[in-house]
Parts: structure tokens; C-alpha cells; sequence
């Protein structure tokens, strides 16, 4: 292993599974790094170096032989399990670490863990950048999108760095100083909330194409590659083809059809979910996203409404390629929803957290490198350039006229899934948020009123300043703010 501790690696990694050995290598392969490896089990970092002598990597055995061979200032990158493990190192590294060295964690940290590591670990004077990165390890190995945190001083150093192991989209790396602390990861967590929502719509467009369209597996991957030619272009939407033409070697079956549908999930949607609800943002096609997955994990409680009676009616369809095409429309105005409530609540979260995010930036460094990188992206990218201050995606031009376009599709295509008893509710929930928001009245003002009634919660009125409250359980009439009846 590591032979004299001659500090001769400008960055290191500690973490050598499947994330922290692609990303090493990937950082190897690029000019002028040379990269210190440490993983808390050494047969990992055994392993990795003898099967990778390409890399030139300079291995340690022990946490101290890897500072040693760090040159200052020291960068290292944790990718170890995210919680605990991350704690635990990060207290090694700040031990031995000094003042101007730089730790960045790039594993998926909830952002507020990432908050209050970087206030500790920058009062020692090191810095600490919690970078959310993207793209499996398949990103990890041939360039992910990342997403740091952390202070404009420790960018400076690690930026280029970072840049020289991004995907790169349009000639651009796909990463940018997202915001101070726990910025990046808040922003990685959106992705995945986002991811999720994606998912469950091409879920759910294959649902309907299967159930009600009649359509094989075979022939929707199809009509997926031929989607992946237009406006729903997209890695997902791709791999969604790949997927559903797989054959099952043992049985000859679909692939799709002998994986057992119950989805599982790593935590970041339900993170996304419950910060938007502190936060009283409405995302809720991802939401629903999230619920699908748990729905499905209850095969207990499907089995037991198994017999509950569905529609009446059988739904045909007589023009299947009109209705694919509506599918398809459904589908792209489903995903404008979602990415708008996506960014609607990066919006939300840089005003709790005081973050400067630069909205068509973050849509930029999806476009590469990450799960979700679609085409479409750019359009967000153009959106927020034009107007940084836009009050909702939807309202931008092109989304506008996209969901003008498509919104007669998708209303049909979610009265269709209703009428055939298919469950649609990233479909129908997205519709519906859009309906909410373009309302000129909303029944919220019966809420209110619900609301006065039994908690005296009080109301505001569409015709006077002030707050109101109506004696119910008197004589009904109103008293306004200062107490005097009105
Ligand atoms: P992982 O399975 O999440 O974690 C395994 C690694 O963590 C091993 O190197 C393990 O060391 C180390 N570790 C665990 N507890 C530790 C501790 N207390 N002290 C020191 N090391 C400890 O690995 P992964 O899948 O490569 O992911 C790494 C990070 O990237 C995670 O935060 C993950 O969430 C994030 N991430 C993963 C993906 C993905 O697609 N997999 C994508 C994006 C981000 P030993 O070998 O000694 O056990």
C-alpha cells in the first residue's frame, strides 16, 4: 500500500463502495489529479487499486496515512452510507485536517444534517461542502450532476475539480456553487422528489397504454422510443423503453410482468414531501408519487380490497393512436407540473434558508449526468433567464402554451383512466393543481368559514381590511378586528 506519506494527491476519497470507487476512478482519469483512496474496511481499497493500476491511485491503510498523502490544501470527498457513517468520518478528517483544507460530503445528506455539520466543521476554520450528486454510479464512473454547497471560498478550489469529473451537457459541466451550506443537498433532495414524480407519470402512461389501450409491453417501448424523439426526450423516458423490452430469459414473459409490483424507495422522496409540507409548498405530484410507492407496498391490504367492485363499464378505446397521443400529452403537461412544484419549492426552500439559488442554473446541471436530465429542461433554463422572479413555471410562455395545447388530452385521458377504474394520481393530482392554481375562487373560503365556525379561527373578507370572526353560537353577527361589531 501506500509507501511514503509524501503528500502528492491534490484530492482524496474516503468511501470505496460502489459510489466512492466510481467517482475515484473518474477523478483519476481526468489530467492532473492524482487521487488518495481510504475506505474503513481495507480489503475494499485492496481491491479497488489492484483491479484499477490505470488509476495511479495512492492507496492508505489508515485514516492518518490518507491525510499524510493529501497535499495542502487537502480535499477530501466522503462517499460513505449517509447518517452515522458521514458523522464518523467527518470527525476523523477534522482531527487531522487544518485550517483552509477543504471536506466535502457527497453522499445523500438530509441538507439540514449538511446545516449544521458545516457550521461545526467551519468553526475548526476547515471548510465543509455537502454536494448532492447525481446519476447512479454509472454517473459517478463517466461524470454525475453535482449539486455542492458550501462557501463561495471552498468553490473556488474545488469547482474546477468538480467540473473536470461532471457530465457535460451542451458543452457545459453540469455543476454550479448552488448556494452556502446545506444548499446542494436541499437541491439534490428536489431532484429526487422530482425523480420520483417523473417516475410514477411514465408509470402511469404505461398503466393506461397496458390496461385501457390494450397495448403490449413490446409495443408501449415502442411508443416510448418514439416519444423519446420529441418534447418528452429524456434519459427516464429511454430507459422505460429498455425496460419494458426485456424478456425474461426463464420464462419468456415480459420482464415487466414477472417483477413483483410492490416499489420500494431510499427516503429522499419522503425527505422532498415532508420538507415541502413544513415549508406549505404543494407538491403534490410528487407526493402522490411517493404514496403510489407506498400503496404498492401493502400487499396485505391490496389483497383484502381485492374483491371491492370496479366500474360498471368497460372503457374501448377505437382510435388506440389518438389515444396514445393523448396519453403522450398527458403526460408532458403531468411533468411540467411536477418540475414547476419542484422548482416552486427550491424557491421556498432558499427563502427559509437564506440561499441565493440561481433557478436556471440548477435547471442546467440536470440537463447532464443526473436521472432526470430531459431536453426540456433547457425551457426551465430559458424560463427563469427571462423572468428570475416568475410566480410558477406554468406561467412561463412555453409552458403556457404547452399545457394550452395539451390540456384537452389530458383532461380526457384522466376522465378515461376514472371511467376504467385505473388508478392515475400523479396524472389526475397534477390536473387538479393546475385547475387550483388558475381559479379566480377557491373553496378554501368555505374552509374558512368551517373553520371560524368551530374554532373561531377568524376570516379575512374579499371587501375590507382586517380579520373577522362571526358569533355562531349567538346571534351571527360579525365582529371585525378591533372587536366592534360590523
Ligand atoms: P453505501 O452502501 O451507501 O455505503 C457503504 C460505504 O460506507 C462503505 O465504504 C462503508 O465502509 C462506508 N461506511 C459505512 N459506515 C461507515 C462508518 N461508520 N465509517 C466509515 N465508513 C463507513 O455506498 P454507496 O452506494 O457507494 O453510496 C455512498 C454514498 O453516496 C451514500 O451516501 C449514498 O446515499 C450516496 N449516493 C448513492 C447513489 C447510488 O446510486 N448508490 C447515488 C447517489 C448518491 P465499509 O466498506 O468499511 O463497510
Amino acid at each position: 500500500m501506500a509507501d511514503s506519506r509524501e503528500a502528492r494527491a491534490n484530492i482524496g476519497v474516503v468511501g470505496l463502495a460502489v459510489m466512492g470507487s466510481n467517482l475515484a476512478r473518474n477523478l483519476a482519469s481526468r489530467a492532473g489529479n492524482t487521487v488518495a483512496v481510504f475506505n474503513r474496511s481495507p480489503e475494499r481499497t485492496r481491491t479497488l487499486v489492484a483491479e484499477h493500476p490505470e488509476a495511479g491511485f495512492v492507496a492508505a491503510e489508515t485514516i492518518d496515512e490518507f491525510v499524510a498523502s493529501l497535499a495542502k490544501p487537502r480535499t477530501a470527498i466522503i462517499m460513505v452510507q449517509a447518517g452515522a457513517g458521514t458523522d464518523a468520518v467527518i470527525d476523523q478528517l477534522t482531527e487531522r485536517f487544518e485550517s483552509g483544507d477543504i471536506i466535502v460530503d457527497g453522499g445523500n445528506a438530509l441538507f439540514t444534517d449538511t446545516i449544521r455539520r458545516e457550521k461545526a466543521v467551519r468553526e475548526t476554520g476547515i471548510n465543509f461542502v455537502g454536494a448532492g450528486i447525481s446519476g447512479g454510479e454509472e454517473g459517478a464512473l463517466l461524470g454525475p450532476s453535482i449539486m455542492p454547497g458550501g462557501s463561495a471560498e471552498a468553490y473556488e478550489t474545488l469547482g474546477p475539480i468538480l467540473a473536470s469529473i461532471a457530465a457535460v451537457a451542451e458543452g457545459e459541466p453540469c455543476v454550479t456553487h448552488v448556494g452556502t451550506d446545506g444548499a446542494g443537498h436541499f437541491v439534490k433532495m428536489i431532484h429526487n422528489g422530482i425523480e420520483y414524480a417523473d417516475m410514477q407519470l411514465i408509470a402511469e402512461a404505461y398503466d393506461l397504454l397496458h390496461r385501457v389501450g390494450g397495448l403490449t409491453p413490446t409495443e408501449i417501448a415502442e411508443v416510448f422510443t418514439e416519444w423519446n424523439r420529441g418534447e418528452l426526450e429524456s434519459y427516464l423516458i429511454e430507459i422505460t423503453a429498455e425496460v419494458l423490452r426485456q424478456v425474461d430469459a426463464k420464462t419468456g414473459r415480459p420482464f415487466v410482468d414477472i417483477v413483483l409490483d410492490q416499489a420500494g424507495s431510499k427516503g429522499t422522496g419522503v425527505w422532498t414531501v415532508q420538507n415541502a409540507l413544513a415549508l406549505g409548498v404543494p407538491v403534490s405530484g410528487i407526493a402522490e408519487a411517493v404514496f403510489a410507492r407506498s400503496l404498492s407496498s401493502h400487499p396485505e391490504q391490496r389483497a383484502a380490497a381485492r374483491e371491492l367492485p370496479g366500474p360498471n363499464t368497460t372503457v374501448t378505446i377505437d382510435d388506440v393512436p389518438a389515444f396514445v397521443e393523448a396519453v403522450r400529452q398527458a403526460l408532458y403537461a403531468s411533468k411540467i407540473v411536477a418540475y414547476s412544484q419542484g422548482f416552486d419549492a427550491i424557491v421556498a426552500g432558499a427563502k427559509e434558508y437564506g440561499w441565493n439559488i440561481d433557478k436556471g442554473e440548477i435547471a442546467k446541471i440536470w440537463r447532464g449526468g443526473c436521472i432526470i436530465r430531459a431536453q426540456f429542461l433547457n425551457r426551465i433554463t430559458d424560463a427563469y433567464r427571462a423572468d428570475d422572479s416568475l410566480m410558477t413555471l406554468l406561467a412561463a410562455p412555453y409552458f403556457r402554451d404547452a399545457v394550452i395545447r395539451t390540456q384537452a388530452a389530458w383532461r380526457r385521458v384522466v376522465v378515461v383512466a376514472a371511467e376504467a377504474g385505473v388508478p392515475a394520481p400523479a396524472f389526475s393530482s397534477s390536473l387538479s393543481y393546475y385547475d387550483g392554481l388558475r381559479a379566480e375562487r377557491l373553496p378554501a373560503a368555505l374552509v374558512q368559514g368551517q373553520r371560524d365556525f368551530f374554532g373561531a379561527h377568524t376570516y379575512k373578507r374579499v371587501d375590507a381590511e382586517g380579520t373577522f370572526h362571526t358569533l355562531w353560537s349567538g346571534d351571527r353577527s360579525e365582529i371585525g378586528s378591533a372587536g366592534s361589531s360590523h
